[in-house]
């Protein structure tokens, strides 16, 4: 099989293209904006620009909040919403989506967050039947059952936030999740600032999300208007400095497994089926994304994805009857 020579991508990666020097079209996409994605004085300068236009629209709307913050209890979304809060001086509105997937450690992190970061929070469902549905028609079509959750939640953003007057929604994707299918600007963060639910999922679904709405069974909110900002589009932190970050300031309790995603019970189910159809972990992109910025030698990110490649062979027959369990269609 033929590889990316920069970032060490393998032909079977989505949408991979290669060059004649055999360099893949998400290495030169990155190559030739380079400035500005890794500006940090001007990154800044947009984020700050960003959330001053959000206080400021918020206030001429009569909001009680600046901003909405999806909260899943995992690192992320915690030490965004303390930043926003204590960094920036936003009034935050932190909620999370109940889809019957979080973990015990999931629930107390998002309890003990709370009570530390002092933001007020909601907690939604949607239809069990609904939801039940949309799981398994995805992982009949798709092999795949993630896109429902991210769907899910992107949608009661926007309707929360039109229902509030709330400019901002502020999501926690990693520099790694926004450019690892990055090859265009469009709908990129920073070129790029998405106002409508459709816009924002153009960005996972490449075109999904225009089939999806041309049915008719989708509906993406489109007299709402609403900014969406990924934090880590305009911030550098690593990882390891965010979970340090935490324990420190609000005794955050770190996960004890590898794989991240803690909050998830289903996550390697979904590692298994990212096998299954496409041949690679989930996380091929953002680990050719840290390569391709230096962070890492594409022997150290083949390292860690012959990891996951071992872990996720197989789901435990336990997690696999509770995911059967959760998604099929009483
Ligand atoms: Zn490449």
């Amino acid at each position: 099989m033929k590889r990316c020579k920069k970032c060490g991508l393998w032909e079977n990666y989505t949408n991979i293209r290669f060059n004649q020097e055999g360099i893949c079209n998400y290495c030169e996409f990155y190559e030739n904006h380079k400035e500005s994605l890794e500006n940090k004085e001007e990154l800044e300068r947009i984020f700050l620009q960003k959330m001053e236009e959000g206080k400021k629209k918020a206030k001429e709307a009569g909001s009680k909040y600046d901003c909405l913050v999806g909260f899943s209890g995992g690192k992320d979304s915690t030490y965004i919403i303390y930043q926003l809060k204590e960094r920036y001086g936003m009034r935050v509105l932190a909620f999370t989506f109940d889809n019957g997937f979080s973990t015990e450690y999931g629930k107390n992190n998002i309890e003990s967050a709370l009570e530390k970061l002092k933001v007020d929070h909601i907690t939604f469902s949607m239809s069990d039947d609904k939801l039940r549905k949309q799981y398994t028609a995805c992982v009949k079509m798709m092999h795949n059952f993630c896109s429902v959750c991210f769907h899910y939640m992107h949608y009661y953003s926007y309707l929360f936030a039109g229902q509030n007057k709330i400019p901002l929604i502020i999501n926690g994707r990693t520099k790694g999740q926004i450019l690892q299918c990055a090859d265009s600007t469009k709908g990129i963060e920073p070129f790029e600032s998405s106002h409508h639910l459709k816009d924002f999922e153009y960005q996972m679904f490449k075109g999904l999300e225009d089939r999806a709405d041309k049915t008719g069974r989708m509906d993406y909110l489109k007299d709402i208007e609403a900014e969406a900002v990924s934090y880590f589009a305009y911030h550098e932190i690593s990882e390891e400095d965010t979970m340090k970050f935490l324990e420190e300031k609000i005794g955050w309790v770190r996960p004890k497994g590898v794989s991240g995603h803690a909050d998830c019970f289903a996550h390697a189910m979904a590692e298994t089926m990212s096998l299954e159809k496409r041949g690679f972990p989930i996380r091929t992109g953002e680990l050719a994304v840290s390569v391709r910025r230096g962070e890492l030698t594409i022997e150290e990110a083949e390292e860690i994805a012959k990891k996951d490649q071992e872990n996720f062979q197989e789901v435990p027959p336990e997690i696999r009857k509770r995911f059967y369990d959760r998604i099929s269609v009483k």
